[in-house]
This record gives C-alpha cells, sequence and structure tokens, in this order.
C-alpha cells in the first residue's frame, strides 16, 4: 500500500490523533494504511484472549490469587509526610454481601478498563474535587484529569483480498 502512494499509521499510537485542523491542508496523520494481525495460534488454530494469553501460563506461581465474582469497591490510601500511596482495596461478592480489605506489600495495580478504571478511583477519592464534592465523596487526591477526555476512535476501513500471500497469515 505504501509503493501506491497510502502512508502507513499506527491506529493506537500518537500519530493516529484526528485534528480536524489538519484536514484543511492535508497533514492529518490519521489517514493511513495499517496491518491488523488475527489472534490465532498456528499450532492449533485457537484464537488468543487474555486468560489463555496471560493467565493460564501463570497459574501455578504460589504468589498468585484470583478472586473471582468479586468487584473492588475502593482503593484504600495512606498520606504520610504529603505524600499519599495506595495500601490496598476493598472488595465484595455483591452490593449486600460483607465487604473484607487485602492490604498490598508493594503497590496496587489498578486495570479495571477504561470505564471502570477512573470510576473506581473516583469512589476512592481520587479525581476532581468538584466532581467528588457533587458525589459526597470524600476527596483524597484532586485530580482534574481522571474521568476525562474518553475518546472514542472512529475507523474507516477499506478491506481488499491481496492477490498473492503478503505476510504471516495462512489457512487452516
Ligand atoms: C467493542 C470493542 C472492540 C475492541 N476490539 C479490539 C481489537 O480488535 N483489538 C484490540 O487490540 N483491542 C480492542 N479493543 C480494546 C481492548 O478490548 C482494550 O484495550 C483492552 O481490553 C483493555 O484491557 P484492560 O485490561 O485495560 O481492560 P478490560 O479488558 O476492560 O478489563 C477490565 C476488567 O476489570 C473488571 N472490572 C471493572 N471494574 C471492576 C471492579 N470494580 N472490581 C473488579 N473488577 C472490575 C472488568 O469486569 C474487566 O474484566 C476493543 C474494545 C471494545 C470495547
Amino acid at each position: 500500500m505504501n509503493a501506491l502512494g497510502h502512508p502507513t499509521v499506527d491506529p493506537n499510537g500518537a500519530s493516529s490523533r484526528f485534528d480536524p485542523a489538519d484536514l484543511a491542508d492535508g497533514t492529518d496523520a490519521s489517514r493511513g494504511t495499517f496491518v491488523s494481525p488475527v489472534f490465532v495460534k498456528p499450532s492449533t488454530a485457537s484464537r488468543s484472549y487474555a486468560r489463555n494469553a496471560y493467565l493460564d501460563p501463570i497459574v501455578a506461581r504460589p504468589n498468585l490469587a484470583v478472586l473471582v465474582g468479586q468487584q473492588v469497591t475502593k482503593v484504600l490510601f495512606e498520606s504520610a509526610k504529603g505524600q499519599t500511596r495506595a495500601v490496598g482495596v476493598t472488595y465484595a461478592n455483591s452490593s449486600t454481601a460483607p465487604t473484607f480489605a487485602i492490604t498490598a506489600t508493594n503497590e496496587v495495580i489498578l486495570s479495571a478498563g477504561v470505564i471502570g478504571t477512573p470510576q473506581l478511583l473516583e469512589l476512592s477519592g481520587v479525581g476532581a474535587a468538584s466532581v467528588l464534592r457533587a458525589a459526597g465523596v470524600p476527596q483524597v487526591v484532586d485530580l482534574p484529569s481522571v474521568g476525562e477526555n474518553l475518546q472514542v476512535r472512529a475507523k474507516s476501513i477499506c478491506a481488499c483480498v491481496a492477490s498473492r500471500a503478503l505476510c504471516c497469515y495462512r489457512r487452516y
């Protein structure tokens, strides 16, 4: 496609950011082509997904515990000497079930997704002061960027069939 004059674009990178102002002079970097690999393991023809790619290979680790059916309700923070650290979380099986707390030895990694992560931060007191105040959540850290700038990536796809094999994809 490059040989035909179409630039390569990184669909997840900074270059894919769309700025309408760039349309006028033709410099917008959101136009171009990219390859979207098929996530299939060739030896088994099975689809790769989060569990078989990341969890299954390490499930026997003694320092790993997976609590299924639990929802984190809050990140716990500790403040000392002007610094605030996440030190654990609370979680529950349902809104009527008892809540448990678990503390971290080193760090808390929050990966609740694009909506869940900022929501959980805000429920825990980390977010824009005005948002926390309106929701009646005691403020831990005033961080106005939390929950802002969610962007939906619009896509326009032009698919074509290559006349010869171009890369690694093969039929099963
Ligand atoms: C329709 C759609 C199509 C997509 N297609 C592609 C694609 O083709 N290729 C690609 O690379 N990416 C694709 N993406 C993006 C990709 O899915 C995300 O980038 C990726 O899943 C983000 O991973 P994550 O672990 O950060 O969050 P997620 O995968 O969203 O995982 C977050 C997890 O946290 C859990 N959670 C949330 N809140 C709590 C809580 N309070 N307590 C406990 N658990 C909680 C959720 O249930 C979820 O299981 C797509 C996304 C969507 C929505």
